[in-house]
Parts: structure tokens; C-alpha cells; sequence
């Protein structure tokens, strides 16, 4: 079972990856949790050309060949192997974070982001949550958070609003595989309601 989690920065996506496998493990599924931009060497290696760069190091262009290329390391290197020896594979951020954060509110580059997707990834989790939640809120969370090593967390609140709008908009387009999580509230209430849609 491929399982991810999306969502705007600070949405609490993160958290919810990690509750949802331990409580997995816990129940006996051997579960892998890994993240994007990221979860393997060379796609590490990756994350932080993208994060590190101050302003704008790339275009939207480029970076959406760098995401691309850390997600196909990624899916060769971890997901397929994990999947294929029976494991549940729980990833927080996929492709539908490129479709939004690349096709959509930093370019519109979504034609460019399907088609690349279908020459190099053509995969999809079984089931995607995103944690929806007002962007002040979820802002509010990830400053909190403080010294982050990304650059991508100050691009502000109109991103953000925007980004939320593109994560329910995929929510409309992929209706069976992605459900949109209420994130107010507890972290168990999230946790519950993640659960239930699962
Ligand atoms: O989810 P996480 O905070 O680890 O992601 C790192 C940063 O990369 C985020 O702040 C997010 O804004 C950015 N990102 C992006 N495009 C993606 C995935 C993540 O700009 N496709």
C-alpha cells in the first residue's frame, strides 16, 4: 500500500505521516515513512540544491526538472523496493505536490508537470491526504517552527492561499484517490479523521 500525505508548508502533514506509521507499525505493517523533496541519497542531494539556493536560484522550469529527477531517485531507490517486499510505503509529499507548488502557483507549468510525470514517474499512491487548513493558521504554525533550512516557508500568504486552492482542486480532479483532511483542531482529531479516510 503507497500512501502520501499533502498539503500546504505548516499544514501538519508531516506530523500525520509519522502518527498514521507508527500506529501501522503498531498493528503489525512493516511501514516505510520518507519524505519528499528527498527520502533517498541522491535525492537528498537534491533537496538541498532546491532549498538551499537563496531567492531565486532556478527558474520554475528547472526546479521542475529537479523535483522530477529527486522523485524518480526516490521511487527507484525506495518506494518500488519497499512496495515490492510487501511494505506500506507512506510518503509526505508526491507528485501532487509538484502539480501544485510547479504546475500551478509558481508557474503554470501543469502541462509540463503531466507530461513529465508520465515519461519518468507514471505512478500514484493508492490513497493521498491533504491536510487542509487556512493558510494564516498553518503560517502562523510554520514560523513558529523557526530556522527552518528552506527557503520556500517566506514566499507568504497569498502562496500559500493559493497553494491551498490548488491542493483542493486536485482533490476535485482525483476524487477516489485523494481525500481533503480537515487539519483544525487537535493533532488526534486530525489523526482520527486521516484514519477514518483510510
Ligand atoms: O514538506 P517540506 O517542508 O519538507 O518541503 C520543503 C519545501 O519545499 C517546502 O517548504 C515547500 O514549499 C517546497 N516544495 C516545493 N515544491 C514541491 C515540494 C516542496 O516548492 N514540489
Amino acid at each position: 500500500m503507497f500512501l502520501s500525505f499533502e498539503g500546504i508548508d505548516g499544514c501538519g502533514k508531516s506530523t500525520q505521516a509519522r502518527l498514521l506509521a507508527e500506529a501501522l507499525r503498531t498493528e503489525g505493517h512493516e511501514t516505510v515513512l520518507t519524505r519528499e523533496p528527498g527520502g533517498s541519497e541522491g535525492a537528498e542531494e537534491i533537496r538541498r540544491l532546491l532549498v538551499e539556493g537563496a531567492g531565486e536560484r532556478w527558474s520554475a522550469k528547472t526546479e521542475c526538472l529537479l523535483f522530477t529527477a529527486a522523485r524518480r531517485d526516490h521511487l527507484e531507490r525506495v518506494i518500488r523496493p519497499a512496495l515490492a517486499e510487501g511494505k506500506t510505503v507512506i510518503t509526505d509529499r508526491f507528485a501532487d505536490s509538484t502539480r501544485v507548488y510547479q504546475g500551478t502557483a509558481r508557474g503554470e507549468l501543469r502541462s509540463m508537470v503531466d507530461r513529465l510525470h508520465e515519461l519518468t514517474i507514471a505512478m500514484e499512491p493508492d490513497r493521498t491526504f491533504v491536510i487542509d487548513i487556512d493558510p494564516a493558521t498553518a503560517l502562523a504554525r510554520g514560523n513558529a517552527r523557526g530556522g527552518r533550512e528552506d527557503r520556500f516557508e517566506s514566499l507568504g500568504l497569498e502562496f500559500q492561499q493559493n497553494l491551498a486552492a490548488g491542493f483542493r482542486s486536485l482533490a476535485r480532479e482525483y476524487p477516489g484517490r485523494v481525500r481533503l483532511i480537515d487539519g483544525g483542531g487537535s493533532i488526534e482529531d486530525v489523526a482520527a479523521r486521516v484514519r477514518a479516510a483510510l
